[in-house]
């Protein structure tokens, strides 16, 4: 893993999402196979493969303190692109040094993870009622997560800090996205713990090769994500969770 200190020109940028996204690293431990931010490599000069390099924004904090005080408030987004809580977020904190400034000015924010490290940072998540969490749980089959998502904790462990979130009153959402293998079981194990589900379908086929590996091809047919789409959909809708699929 190479990890680069950088000093980036601006962190509080537009998104088509939210009014806002804050990313404090470029690149991602996480390395799923299936990632669409692999596109950033072409701008960040690593030669390394994705998954193998990370750029931390060290001057991540001056600028949003800077920039936040220039900006109408809006929504925003931690973070769009690469993992917020990634494991190097344990050392260098920038994730929940970002999220004490923007909840200190009462920013609503939108987080997104793979990793129940954000459980750290339950205690400033609480202080804002306009803070909502979303986990990304693409499979319950912790197997198949393994070979499309190699870095990323377990799925026990974010179904739970999902969980974990809404009992301390944090609003809360699951991330069926993209569908793999094993998605449809996920009804069951989410059932009381989000507000609310939004499903979709792989996107980008960068992870082909491990579909045909491992002769999973079904899973990546339009049948494949429109009937798992509607199961899913309907078992959440019976319990009472909104669900929406995004194809
Ligand atoms: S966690 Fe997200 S950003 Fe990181 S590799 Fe996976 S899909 Fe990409």
């Amino acid at each position: 893993m190479v990890l680069r200190e950088i000093y980036a020109r601006s962190i509080l940028s537009k998104s088509q999402v939210f009014d806002y996204v804050v990313n404090p690293y470029i690149g991602c431990q996480h390395n799923c196979v299936y990632c669409y931010a692999r596109f950033m490599r072409r701008f960040t000069r690593h030669k390394e493969p994705w998954g193998e390099f990370v750029d931390v924004k060290i001057n991540a904090l001056a600028l949003l303190k800077h920039e936040i005080d220039k900006r109408p408030p809006g929504r925003v987004w931690v973070s769009g692109e690469c993992d917020p809580y990634q494991p190097l977020e344990t050392t260098y904190e920038l994730t929940r040094r970002s999220l004490e400034i923007l909840i200190q000015y009462g920013w609503p924010i939108t987080v997104q993870t793979k990793s129940p490290l954000v459980l750290r940072d339950i205690d400033l998540l609480r202080r804002n009622d306009k803070v909502e969490v979303g986990l990304s749980v693409t499979t319950a089959d912790d197997g198949v997560r393994k070979l499309f998502e190699p870095g990323t904790p377990p799925i026990k462990g974010r179904i739970e800090a999902l969980e974990e979130l809404r009992l301390a009153n944090i609003r809360t959402y699951a991330m069926i996205a993209p569908m793999l293998p094993g998605a449809e079981r996920l009804a069951d194990q989410l059932n009381g713990k989000v507000d609310y589900v939004l499903v979709d379908r792989m996107n980008y086929h960068y992870g082909d090769w491990v579909y045909r590996k491992h002769h999973l091809e079904y899973a990546m047919s339009h049948d494949f994500f429109f009937s798992k789409g509607k199961e899913l959909a309907s078992a959440f809708t019976e319990q009472g969770i909104e669900c929406r699929v995004l194809f």
